[in-house]
């Protein structure tokens, strides 16, 4: 449930909220929805309490004509109430749909601006010198025989890759470390579907329906292919109220991602940078209200900590208002040193997306008796509350492949494994250019 009286009666902060954060909402639209909605609901409710009242006066012994009267007025009264019921349907679906680009409420702390006004939080290493002519990772996967996307694009079509050789041991290797690594920490492992009802993928936030969406749906169905494991790690407790013991509880999800990139001509699009089916694993936490901000600093210290002891130099940013998307209420983004593209390139993003996410799943957990009572207003109901939820990426897995052809290749063409990783490749210290 979106709170829409609390958008009604906060229309101020909320239409600078969208200002602030550069959004396409139409706050006006979905107030006028609103009404219109409401409206309709009273005028449901009334005649639906007509219906009864015929049906009441039916009850007793009648004349024949007025009986006669009656069962006519009470038909009337169904065909108007089934049709109305269609148009409230309708209408609420229009709500809803419009209402999805309203962005949550945003921290205190979080930078004004664009992605140039983003604030950076950390710097861990610096970029390495190189005392030869560096290679890409493209021109490195060639040599090492990792990758072959000339078949994919026939295959599959543009931007899709096989991996091949150590390229599959080094997918693998990300991918096990990083489970291993969180789930000591209290994270549950989980695998989860690839394929979900398009409703979920609403509910935390997505937009299959719009124009340019980033989401597959599937034709025929009511279903879409995931963009990230958020979505069916969010929807594993929805409509259910978790028992305040459990709290925070989290996980740590691989999946494989689906994304159309749909407008992202222009941006970095070389190689493995920007593909339309990649492997991550993410992180996702359902905590009360007042610790999210505490589990955000975790997940992006479990991040940084991840990203250091592969031997990255990266940066960690504060998102800015303007570049956080409608579920965040703060996000934290990782931007790690690309030498063969000469950049620094987005490996993860740490979100605490507070209320926005639970209160359309309808994720609920009843604090204990020991807990003060829940405050009445936003984000509180009667005796349960609303949950809050945070994702963040631990492996995003081409990016990293990235970042580790090209910071950790040597002269003679040879690549050094991080030696985490190693442990889940057999050992294996050093990729070597195929003769
Ligand atoms: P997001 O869920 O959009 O925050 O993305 C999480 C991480 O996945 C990003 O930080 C990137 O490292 C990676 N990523 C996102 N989109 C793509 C893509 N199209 N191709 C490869 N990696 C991606």
């Amino acid at each position: 449930t979106i709170d829409f009286k609390w958008i009604r009666e906060n229309t101020d902060t909320v239409a600078a909220n969208i200002r602030d954060r550069n959004s396409t909402a139409n706050l006006d639209l979905v107030l006028q929805l609103y009404d219109e909605y409401i409206a309709l609901q009273k005028e449901v409710e009334r005649l639906r309490a007509e219906r009864n009242a015929v049906a009441n006066k039916m009850k007793g012994k009648l004349e024949p004509s007025v009986r006669q009267a009656l069962v006519e007025e009470g038909k009337n009264l169904k065909e108007g109430l089934i049709a109305l019921e269609e148009d409230l349907v309708q209408l609420t679906d229009k709500l809803q749909l419009e209402a999805q680009s309203i962005p949550n409420t945003t921290h205190p702390d979080v930078p004004a601006g664009g992605e140039e006004s983003s604030v950076v939080r950390k710097e861990v290493g610096s970029q390495r010198n190189f005392s030869f002519t560096i290679r890409d990772h493209l021109q490195l996967g060639k040599e090492l025989d990792l990758f072959d996307f000339d078949a994919a694009a026939e295959v599959s079509g543009s931007k899709f890759y096989y991996l091949k050789n150590e390229a599959v041991l080094l997918e693998m290797a990300l991918v096990n470390w990083a489970i291993a690594e969180v789930s000591k920490k209290g994270f549950t492992p989980l695998i989860t579907p690839e394929i979900v009802r398009s409703s979920v993928v609403e509910k935390c936030g997505f937009q299959p329906r719009a124009q340019n969406t980033q989401v597959y749906s599937i034709e025929n169905s009511d279903q879409c292919l995931i963009g990230t494991a958020e979505i069916p790690v969010g929807g594993i407790h929805m409509d259910s109220i978790l028992p305040d013991s459990d709290l925070p509880r989290k996980y740590v999800a691989y999946s494989h991602c689906f994304r159309t990139e749909a407008g992202a001509a222009g941006a970095a699009t070389r190689g493995l940078y920007r593909v339309h089916q990649f492997s991550k694993v993410e992180m996702f936490v359902f905590c009360r209200p007042e610790e999210s901000d505490k589990c955000h600093e975790e997940l992006i210290t479990i991040e940084e900590d991840l990203y250091a002891s592969l031997g990255l130099h990266f940066k960690t940013l504060d998102m800015a208002t303007g570049d956080l998307g409608a579920p965040a209420y703060r996000k934290f983004d990782v931007e790690a040193w690309m030498p063969g593209l000469d950049r620094y390139g987005e490996i993860s993003s740490a979100s605490n997306c507070t209320d926005y996410q639970s209160r359309r799943l309808g994720i609920r957990f009843r604090p204990s008796p020991a807990d003060p009572a829940p405050k009445k207003g936003k984000g509180s109901s009667g005796p349960t509350q609303f949950v809050h939820t945070l994702n963040a990426t631990a492996v995003a897995v081409p990016r990293l492949i990235i970042c580790i052809l090209e910071n950790f290749q040597q002269e003679d063409g040879t690549v050094v494994i991080p030696e985490p990783l190693r442990p889940f490749m057999g050992g294996l210290e050093l990729l070597s250019p195929k003769t």
